[in-house]
């Protein structure tokens, strides 16, 4: 795929510490492969402990300069490397469709909303504020102030090489904290690439540094470190789980995004071909492997087999196939073992008595995707609450269809998960809109509406799908603590 990419110094397979690309100190490396094909397409470093040792140690001496620089001095820095990302576009969507299998045009539009998330941080840095309080007593003054919280680790995960990494790093960047990257072990040239050119863009030493390989071995590292003063993740929620726990031990600041089980609810009232594209532009972008696709459809019962129908036909257009052919627009399944998963859920939702209106197995592709982790676009109907489909997260392109009849019972069956990122519904009726959207327990809703991702409006869970949120102001907060100040004028 080097031909395919124009700069190739943006390839890299080595760690970032400090400025310099080092390997592993014991020199291991591991495979990174195209899910498509499941061709190797490149042996990078495999980092353990020794190795965040160095990089804690680079991310810690940096951090007093970077933090002393005035928020516009950051916000410059940050604003070169957006403009040296945003003229990388084509490179970094080339390595991320290979290396994640997703669409070139999925990766183009995660390229658009990660970029962004840099340009805004890079302005919202100068505008970090604090406050003056009215006073209680006339010797006295009382202020806080915002104030980086240290250095920083992030954690993220293969379905968004780039942005989980983009709404992360720049906050914290613009706060004035140093990071420690440590991306997905199955996504890191992305990662890789975005470093390079941070450095091109006069980033300094220390300053963001990004570690590749043994993730049980870096993330105890981090962990156990007292100068590791946040940890921002996303992935499952039972690493989050792991996370949250070590850090105890440190007291350290957390974020976590974490999985969901999105419901969404389309009421009799909706527009059904709008609700249908809706669903099926949630449930299936990066093959269904989003943490806010929508995992669980209700329908109501008067528009139940109308919709059925709808949906079945919408998915029958997708073209499954390698990410960088043009006529792909559905993806494989980041590995075999997803795979696995997505059909196990299906079999034992046909096992209680759904049934599989279009999908339903592996596909037959051609030479080389026969090899890729593919599993055909699903629609089941005639789902019910005692299937896996409903309780877990499917994370794959299979989508089950419920029927219900009042709207307490739909609001009852959305709220029935641990989980609690987020959810969607579609109805044309105003009192409806407000009375469901507050009933909704989750971070985010949609309303008539599936792409809620931006980079002014916070994004996070609640529940079991996570703690903090990320973009927007609220972003930033995660990176700054508050300082109150006393002056005595007695
Ligand atoms: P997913 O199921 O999406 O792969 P994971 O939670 O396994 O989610 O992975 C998300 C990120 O967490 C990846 O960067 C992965 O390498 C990292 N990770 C996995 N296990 C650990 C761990 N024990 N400590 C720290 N990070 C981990």
């Amino acid at each position: 795929f080097l031909a395919k990419v124009h700069d190739n110094d943006l390839v890299k397979t080595a760690g970032f510490i400090n400025g310099q690309w080092v390997a592993a100190m014991d020199g291991s490396t591991i495979e990174v492969n195209n899910p498509a094909t499941d061709e190797i397409i490149a042996n990078v470093a495999c980092m353990k402990a020794a190795d965040t040792k160095s990089a804690i140690a680079a991310a810690s001496a940096a951090f007093p300069s970077w933090s002393h620089k005035t928020a516009k001095e950051r916000g410059s820095v940050l604003r070169r490397w957006y403009d040296l990302v945003v003229a990388a576009e084509d490179d970094i969507c080339t390595i991320m469709t290979v290396e994640s299998g997703k669409p070139f045009k999925e990766s183009k539009g995660e390229f658009v909303g990660g970029a962004a998330s840099i340009e805004w941080f890079a302005e919202e840095g100068r505008r970090v504020e604090g406050d003056i309080f009215a006073t209680v007593q006339q010797d006295r003054r009382m202020l806080a102030i915002k104030q980086p919280v240290g250095v920083v680790a992030a954690i993220t995960p293969w379905n968004f090489p780039m942005s989980m990494i983009t709404r992360k790093v720049a906050p914290a960047l613009a706060a004035g904290c140093t990071v420690i990257l440590k991306p997905a072990e199955s996504t890191p040239l992305t990662a890789l690439a975005l470093a390079e050119l941070a450095h091109r863009a006069g980033i300094p030493d220390g300053v963001l540094n990004i570690l590749v390989g043994d993730a049980k071995a870096i993330g105890d590292t981090l962990m156990e470190s007292a100068a590791v003063r946040k940890i921002g993740f996303t992935g499952s929620t039972r690493v989050g789980k792991l996370l949250f726990a070590a850090a105890a031990d440190t007291v350290k600041k957390v974020s976590l995004e974490l999985g969901g089980n999105a419901p969404f609810i389309v009421f009799d009232d909706a527009d059904i071909d709008q609700a249908a594209a809706g669903v099926v532009s949630s449930a299936f972008r990066n093959a269904g492997q989003t943490c806010i696709c929508a995992n669980r459809i209700f329908v109501q019962e008067g528009i139940y087999d109308d919709f059925v129908d709808a949906v079945t036909k919408k998915v029958g257009e997708f073209k499954q196939g390698g990410g960088l052919d043009p006529s792909t627009t559905l993806g494989p399944l980041i590995g075999h073992k997803a795979v696995e998963h997505v059909s196990g859920h299906v079999e034992d939702a046909v096992a209680k008595g759904a049934t599989v209106t279009i999908g339903g197995k592996i596909p037959d592709l051609p030479e080389p995707y026969n090899k890729g982790s593919f599993y055909a676009p699903t629609v089941i109907s005639g789902a019910t609450t005692d299937m896996k489909i409903f309780r877990e997260e499917t994370f794959g392109p299979a989508i089950p269809l419920f029927k219900f009849s009042q709207d307490e019972e739909a609001v009852q069956l959305a709220n029935n998960t641990e989980y609690g990122l987020a959810a969607y519904f579609f109805t044309k009726d105003l009192k409806r809109s407000w009375k469901v959207a507050e009933a909704l327990e989750f971070g985010m809703v949609g309303v008539n509406e599936v792409g809620i991702t931006s980079e002014v409006a916070p994004f996070g869970g609640i529940k079991h799908s996570g703690i903090g949120r990320e973009h927007s102001k609220y972003g930033m907060d995660e990176f700054l603590y508050v300082k109150y100040i006393q002056m005595g004028l007695g």
